[in-house]
This record gives C-alpha cells, sequence and structure tokens, in this order.
C-alpha cells in the first residue's frame, strides 16, 4: 500500500505553523503517512543577525536563501523565528516540483497569491490530488464571489476542504492549546475506491456533486487510487489534530470559509476603533454588529447551502471572530494606524516584515462586489471599513451606523 504524502504550500507565519503540526503528525501515523513534508517557500534572501544563536562568523551578514537557512537550521528565521521546526520539513523553492508527488496539497498562503499559485501549477499534480485550503479570503472578479478552497478545486479540477478557526500562529506555534474546524466533503468516487472500485461511475473520471450554491456540477474528479488508505474525516483528523490543537470535522465549507474571511474586516474596524481611544464595549458593538453583516451575507449570497450554526458553534464562527478582534494582526496593525495617523498600509510595510494584513484587500473586494450588485448599503459596517482605508470616511462616524 502507498501512504499519503503531504506538501504544504506557503511559509508564512501560519504555512511554517501548519507545517510543524502536520510534520509532527506524519512521524506520528506512519502506516497513514509518508514522514517527509515538502513545503513550498517563496525564495527570498535573508540575513542573519550576528546576535542570532544561527550566524555564522564565515558567511558574516551575507544574504543567505530563506530555504536554506531553513533546512540547515530547521527554523523559518524570518517568519516564525525561534520555532524548532520538526527536521522532516524539507523546504523547497520550486513550487512544481514541491507538488508533484504529494497526494495532499495544504494551501496556506495570503489570498492573493492563490491565483497565481494555481496558474503553476495546474496539470502538474497528481490528479488524484485533495487540497485543504487555510487562507483566509475570498476571490472576486467584478461582481462574482468564490470561496477560496472551491477557487482552487475548480481551478486544479480537484476537491479541496477548508480550515479555519480562531487561530493565532505564534502560540500554536509554541504549542499553546487552541481549536480549529476543518469542513471536508469526502468526495463519493473517494469512498467507492477504498472499497475496491475503481470508484467511478462507468469508468469514468468524472464525478457529480453540490457547489456551495446547491448547484450540481460535474467536474473531473479523479479517485484515491485504492493501494492508498482511505481519506476521510478520520485521516484528515489524524493529520491536523495535535495535543496543543483540536479539531472539529464538519461538512460546511460556506460557513468556515466566509466566517474566516469576513471577519478581517471586523477586525479591522475594531483596531480603528480601539485606536481612537474607545475601548472594550465599542468593540463589542462592532463585532456584534459585524457578525451580523457576516450572516446576512452567507443567507443572500450562499441560501441553499449556508449552515448558521456554524457561525454559532464552530471555532470558525464566533471563536474566530473574538481572537481576531483583540489579539490578531489586522486588529493590532489598524489600532497602530490611527494611533500613528497613517494609512493601515504603510504600517503594513513599515511593520510587518513581509507578513499581509489580509482585511485590507478583503474589505475592498467584498465592497466592490456588493456595489457590483447594489448591496453595499445594506452592509453599513463593511462598506464604512473599505471607507476608512481609503480615506474617504473617518473612524469618528463609526457611531454613526448604530443611531436608528
Ligand atoms: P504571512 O502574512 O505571515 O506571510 C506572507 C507570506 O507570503 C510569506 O510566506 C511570503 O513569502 C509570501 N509571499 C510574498 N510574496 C509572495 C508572492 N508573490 N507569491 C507567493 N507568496 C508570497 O502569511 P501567513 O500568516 O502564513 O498567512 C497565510 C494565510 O493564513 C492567510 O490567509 C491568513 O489570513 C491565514 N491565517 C493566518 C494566521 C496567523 O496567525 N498568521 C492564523 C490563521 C490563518
Ligand atoms: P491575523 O491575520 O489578523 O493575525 O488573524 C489571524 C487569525 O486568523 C486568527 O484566527
Amino acid at each position: 500500500q502507498r501512504k499519503h504524502k503531504v506538501t504544504v504550500i506557503g511559509s508564512g507565519n501560519w504555512g511554517t505553523t501548519v507545517a510543524k503540526l502536520v510534520a509532527e503528525n506524519t512521524r506520528e501515523h506512519p502506516d497513514l503517512f509518508e514522514e517527509e513534508v515538502q513545503m513550498w517557500v517563496y525564495e527570498e534572501e535573508v540575513v542573519i543577525p550576528s546576535s542570532s544563536p544561527h550566524f555564522d562568523p564565515e558567511i558574516g551578514e551575507k544574504p543567505q536563501k530563506l530555504t536554506s537557512i531553513i533546512n540547515t537550521h530547521h527554523e523559518n528565521v524570518k517568519y516564525l523565528p525561534k520555532i524548532k521546526l520538526p527536521t522532516n520539513i524539507v523546504a523547497n523553492p520550486s513550487l512544481v516540483d514541491a507538488v508533484k508527488d504529494s497526494n495532499i496539497l495544504i494551501f496556506n498562503l495570503p489570498h492573493e497569491f492563490i491565483g497565481n499559485i494555481c496558474k503553476q501549477i495546474k496539470g502538474k499534480i497528481l490528479p488524484y490530488a485533495r487540497g485543504i485550503s487555510c487562507i483566509k479570503g475570498v476571490t472576486v472578479t467584478d461582481d462574482k464571489i468564490e470561496l477560496i478552497c472551491e477557487f482552487i478545486g475548480e481551478q486544479l479540477e480537484i476537491y479541496c476542504g477548508a480550515l479555519s478557526g480562531a487561530n493565532i500562529a505564534s502560540e500554536i506555534a509554541n504549542e499553546m492549546w487552541c481549536e480549529t474546524t476543518i469542513a471536508y466533503n469526502t468526495p463519493p468516487c473517494d469512498k467507492r475506491a477504498v472499497n475496491g472500485t475503481n470508484g467511478t461511475a462507468n469508468g469514468e473520471p468524472v464525478e457529480e456533486h453540490l457547489d456551495s450554491r446547491g448547484q450540481i456540477i460535474r467536474t473531473k474528479l479523479t479517485p484515491l487510487p485504492h493501494v492508498y488508505p482511505p481519506l476521510d474525516h478520520a485521516e484528515i483528523s489524524a493529520l491536523f489534530s495535535r495535543p496543543y490543537f483540536t479539531v472539529s470535522m464538519v461538512s460546511d465549507v460556506v460557513g468556515v470559509s466566509l466566517g474566516g474571511a469576513l471577519k478581517n474586516i471586523v477586525a479591522i474596524a475594531c483596531g480603528f476603533v480601539e485606536g481612537h481611544g474607545w475601548n472594550m464595549t465599542a468593540k463589542t458593538a462592532v463585532m456584534r454588529r459585524g457578525m451580523l453583516e457576516i450572516i446576512q451575507f452567507a443567507r443572500e449570497f450562499y441560501p441553499q447551502t449556508i449552515q448558521e450554526k456554524t457561525f454559532w458553534e464552530e471555532s470558525a464562527g464566533w471563536g474566530d471572530m473574538i481572537v481576531s478582534c483583540t489579539s490578531a494582526r489586522n486588529w493590532r496593525y489598524s489600532k497602530m494606524a490611527v494611533e500613528r495617523g497613517v494609512p493601515i498600509e504603510e504600517i503594513e510595510r513599515t511593520e510587518l516584515n513581509g507578513q499581509k494584513l489580509q482585511g485590507i484587500s478583503t474589505s475592498r473586494e467584498v465592497s466592490s462586489f456588493l456595489r457590483a450588485r447594489g448591496a453595499e448599503d445594506r452592509y453599513p459596517l463593511f462598506k464604512m471599513v473599505s471607507g476608512i482605508i481609503d480615506g474617504k470616511v473617518k473612524v469618528e462616524d463609526i457611531p454613526s451606523l448604530f443611531r436608528k
């Protein structure tokens, strides 16, 4: 029997953390997974300062390739410093090489880069590969919006689920306990394949299933060959669960994806509010309003498939909202922008050392999508956040949203 082989595409703060926990699990479950985990790294040159334990006087402060630093010192000194990575993570600067042999692809990079990633690997992955997207964002083109996991699925002709939750990478990398939600709907052909058939109707590699808008779509979905162990909720959970990372498996890709993407807009609003000098009570009002707009959005644009209980019961719902509005990057740096009186993008450029604030582009993308549909006024908080980001509205105007 062959074992599942895993690649993590992306190596930022969260990408590297997820590679770490997955690599710990591939070691612990040699019956299911190949031990080595490939991690694709967007290559860049990094200087190791003389204060670092990894400083080599022979190299001095000469820039070195990030992949070579990770593979030598087992630390991502730029995006996850001071965290020892398992030695079975192999940092690979070649995207095509990193994905070519893996049947589990974990997508974990800022959402604005996913289109280009899919273009580069389309047709170059195993036809029966399966994806999990850890990306928080949406894809918007004109008046069309897509969940990132469905965008990946469509582009690569594979099935892709979604992982999202109240997850601060630096805490999880330090093995501080938290929980997450994974939405994964095992394709029926994979279930049939493990039963020993070739998994397809009439031998054709075509599968009918419902997309997130409840439409029946026929995709070319090649079943997992039956020489592999099954790949269902139990195996996905085994790949991601750690004693410090509790996984809840669900089927609602819409709730999990929209919760993770849209809370970033609300987190930015909370940073603005706190930067202005208001405190927790004001932020609570913004969170409450933000969650109402998220649920309204899901009802309006995904009426056939949304399972509202995800927002109330799962880490990917209220859990993520609370942590994002009180301790994550989108909140922290939008607060700093208001305190310093500078645009949030300037803060992203100068203070984040290459990390990204997903809420800035998500706010603009969602607003342009709503505007194109004449729906922007029905989402006053989302509208106001994009107005403040673009300097058209003032933070002081936020309370006006709440006056009847
Ligand atoms: P990050 O913001 O820490 O790092 C940015 C990454 O983008 C780096 O790896 C950089 O090399 C890469 N990059 C820069 N230019 C690129 C390009 N042109 N093409 C491809 N990659 C490029 O990233 P992250 O925190 O790992 O975020 C990934 C996703 O995970 C985001 O959607 C984020 O919302 C989500 N997320 C983050 C956290 C967290 O605590 N960091 C937690 C949960 C979810
Ligand atoms: P930030 O990208 O704002 O740090 O959010 C991390 C997150 O998604 C918390 O659940």
